[in-house]
C-alpha cells in the first residue's frame, strides 16, 4: 500500500506532510511510521539503494561495533523474528541486506525517491510549510521535514596538495565503489587511522602486495572478538527479544552486551590512581585490551588518564614485535576522548613483512605525486591510495542542504558561528517543523544508534499527532529553551576528559578547519534523556512554541 492509498490527511494544498530526508536506519522509520499515522511522506534519498551510513561505507572490514542482535529494529517483533544474523558483530554487507529486507517487508520502496539530492530547503511562514529543492530541480512543498540525515554522513576529503595529481587509483573509504576492489598485487596507502581505516587495514594487508599505512594519530583500539553464532544462538536470541529490549533501554548506551573485548555492563567504580602500578599491569594479564578502561577515573582525571595510557601502551608493545613500530602506534592524547575503535588483527597486522608504518608526526606528508606519496623524508610509490579521512560530524549533512528557516536564517551560518545549537537535538529554534533524528546535543553517536534513532522518530511522530489533534501547524523550541538545553548538554561534560584542549575529537568538531568547538552529543545517558524527552512531550510540548 503506498501513501496516497492510506492517507488520512486533509493537506491538498501541500505536496507532503513529510518529506523524509535520507533511507538509513532513521529514514525508512520514520517513512514506515508516517505511513502507518496516514500521512503522506516521502523519502529522498541521494544514494541508489537504501542503509545511509550501511550504503555509502563498503570499505574492506566494515563492521557495526554493537552485537548484530541488538543493532536492529526493535518496534516489529516480526522483523526481529524472521531475520537471521549471522556473526555477533555485523558486518556492512549483512547490515545493508537487513535494511533491504525491512524496506521491502514493509512495502516503503515506492514511497522513496532514490538518486536525489536535497539542496535547499526553504521555510514559508505563510503557508507554514517548507519548500524543498532537490537536485533534480523539483520543488516539494510539505508541512514537516525529517531530517534522517546521519550523524557521520558529510564526508571529509582532505586537503592534501596534489591529490588529484595521483596516476594511480584513489579510493575513499566513505564512498567505496559498490563492486568492491580487488588490493591484489597493488602496492596500497591507507591514509587515517580512525574507525574505518582501522578496519579496512588488516584486510587490505592480507591481500595488498605492500600495505603503507600513514598514521597522523594513532588509535585506542581493541579486539572486536568476532565470530560466526554458534548453531542455536540465534534461535535462544531471539526468544530472548523482549527482555533484551527493555534491558537495552534502560542501559547508559542502549547497549547490554558487549562483544568486544572489554565493556562490562555496569560503569566501573574502581579508580586506577588507588590501585597500586604493580597491580595495574598485573591486571593486563587478566583483562587484556579491557584493563585500560574498566576504571572509574580515567575519564574525569588526566593523571588517572596517563596511567590508564600506560596499559594500553604496554599492551601494544606485547603486540607488535618491532619496537620501533609499538612505539610509533601507542596514542599521544588522552584515552577516551575519541572513539574507542574496534578491530579484527589491527596490531598484528603490523608484524606482516607487506606492512610498513609511516608516523606523519615524525615524517609529515608533503604531498600526493602522481606516482604515490612524499613525506619530509620519502617517497613511496603506489597504485592505490584509500583514504579513510572522516566526516564533518554531526552538523555536516546539514550545513550541505541550503536551509532558510524564519526571516531566511541560515542554519549554516548559525551552526558556523554558534555553534551545534539545537533543543533535544530534535529541533533548532527558528526552523519550524525540521526535525532532526539524532541531531547535535542528543545521546544519538554515544548510545545504540538504532535505538535513538526509534525513540527520536517515535517522539517526532507524537509530536505531529499532537499538533495535528490540537490543530496545530507550527512547531519550533523557543530560544529560551534552546539555550537552556545546550547550557545543560555542555555542562555535563564540561571539565571531562572529552573537552579537554589537548583531545581534537570530530565530537568538538576539532577535524574540520575552523568549525565551532562544541561537544556535540549529550552525555546524561539515553534513560535520563528519554525521561526528559517524554517529561517535555507530556507537559505539552514545554519549551516548544506551537501555533
Ligand atoms: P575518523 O575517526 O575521523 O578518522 C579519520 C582519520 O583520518 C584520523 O586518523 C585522522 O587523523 C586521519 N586524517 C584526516 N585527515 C588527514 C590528513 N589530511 N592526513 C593524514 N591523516 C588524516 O573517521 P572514521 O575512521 O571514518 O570514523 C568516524 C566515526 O565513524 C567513528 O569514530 C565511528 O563513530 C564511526 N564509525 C564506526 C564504525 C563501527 O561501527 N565499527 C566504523 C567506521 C566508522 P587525526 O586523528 O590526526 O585527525
Amino acid at each position: 500500500m503506498t501513501t496516497t492509498e492510506r492517507q488520512r490527511s486533509t493537506e491538498t494544498a501541500l505536496d507532503f506532510d513529510a518529506i523524509v530526508i535520507g533511507a538509513g536506519f532513521g529514514g525508512i522509520y520514520a517513512l514506515h511510521k508516517l505511513r502507518e499515522l496516514g500521512y503522506r511522506a516521502r523519502v529522498i534519498e541521494m544514494g541508489d539503494g537504501v542503509g545511509g551510513t550501511w550504503f555509502w561505507n563498503r570499505y574492506p572490514g566494515a563492521r557495526c561495533d554493537v552485537e548484530s542482535i541488538e543493532y536492529s529494529f526493535s518496534f516489529d517483533p516480526r522483523l526481529e523474528q524472521e531475520w537471521n544474523w549471522t556473526e555477533v558483530m555485523p558486518p556492512q554487507p549483512e547490515i545493508e541486506q537487513y535494511l533491504n529486507f525491512v524496506t521491502d517487508r514493509l512495502e516503503l520502496r515506492p514511497d522513496i525517491q532514490f538518486e536525489t539530492k536535497v539542496t535547499a530547503m526553504t521555510w514559508d511562514e505563510d503557508a507554514c510549510a517548507w519548500t524543498v529543492e532537490t537536485d533534480r530541480g523539483e520543488r516539494y512543498t510539505s508541512r514537516f521535514v525529517i531530517a534522517a540525515t546521519g550523524c557521520l554522513s558529510a564526508p571529509l576529503t582532505p586537503d592534501i596538495k596534489g591529490m588529484d595529481s595521483f596516476g594511480g587509483i584513489s579510493l575513499f573509504s566513505n564512498n567505496f565503489p559498490k563492486e568492491g576492489f580487488d588490493f591484489s598485487g597493488k602496492r596500497v596507502a591507507v591514509v587515517g587511522t580512525g574507525s574505518s581505516g582501522v578496519q579496512s587495514i588488516p584486510v587490505v594487508a592480507a591481500q595488498a602486495e605492500h600495505l603503507t599505512v600513514f598514521q597522523r594519530s594513532a588509535a585506542y583500539t581493541m579486539p572486536a572478538n568476532n565470530r560466526p553464532l554458534a548453531p542455536g544462538e540465534l534461535e535462544q536470541l531471539k526468544a530472548g527479544y523482549p527482555e533484551l529490549r527493555e534491558a537495552q533501554r534502560a542501559s547508559l548506551a542502549g547497549v547490554v552486551r558487549f562483544g568486544g573485548a572489554l565493556r562490562a555492563g555496569d560503569p566501573p567504580t574502581r579508580k586506577i590512581l588507588e590501585t597500586a602500578p604493580e597491580e595495574r599491569m598485573q591486571l593486563i594479564d587478566t583483562l587484556g585490551w579491557a584493563a585500560p578502561v574498566a576504571w572509574a577515573d580515567v575519564m574525569v582525571d588526566m593523571e588517572a588518564n596517563h596511567a590508564a595510557t600506560e596499559l594500553y601502551a604496554e599492551l601494544i608493545r606485547r603486540a607488535v614485535k618491532d619496537p620501533d613500530v609499538a612505539e610509533a602506534l601507542i596514542p599521544h592524547y588522552p584515552m577516551g576522548c575519541k572513539r574507542q575503535i574496534i578491530d579484527t588483527d589491527y596490531f598484528a597486522t603490523f608484524n606482516r613483512e607487506n606492512v610498513s608504518l609511516v608516523d606523519l608526526r615524525r615524517d609529515p606528508l608533503v604531498e600526493v605525486t602522481p606516482s604515490g606519496i612524499r613525506t619530509e623524508h620519502e617517497d613511496f610509490a603506489l597504485d592505490v591510495i584509500l583514504y579513510a579521512t572522516g566526516f564533518d560530524a554531526m552538523t555536516g549533512a546539514l550545513n550541505r542542504i541550503d536551509i532558510r528557516g524564519h526571516e531566511g536564517a541560515s542554519l549554516r551560518e548559525f551552526w558556523e558561528s554558534e555553534g551545534a545549537r539545537t533543543y533535544l537535538g530534535l529541533q533548532v529554534a527558528g526552523f519550524p517543523n525540521l526535525f532532526t533524528v539524532t541531531g547535535p546535543l542528543s545521546p544519538s553517536v554515544l548510545a545504540n544508534m538504532v535505538l535513538g534513532i526509534e525513540h527520536h522518530v517515535e517522539w517526532i511522530a507524537d509530536c505531529i499527532e499532537y499538533a495535528r489533534e490540537h490543530g496545530y501547524r507550527r512547531i519550533e523550541p523557543t530560544a529560551e529553551a534552546q539555550d537552556a538545553w545546550v547550557e545543560h548538554s555542555n555542562s555535563l561534560v564540561e571539565g571531562s576528559i572529552r573537552t579537554d584542549d589537548s583531545c581534537n575529537s570530530w565530537y568538538v568538531g576539532a577535524n574540520v578547519p575552523g568549525k565551532k568547538r562544541v561537544y556535540m552529543a549529550y552525555t546524561g545517558g539515553f534513560p535520563k534523556y528519554r525521561e526528559r524527552c517524554a517529561e517535555i512531550a507530556d507537559a505539552g510540548y514545554e519549551g516548544f512554541a506551537l501555533s
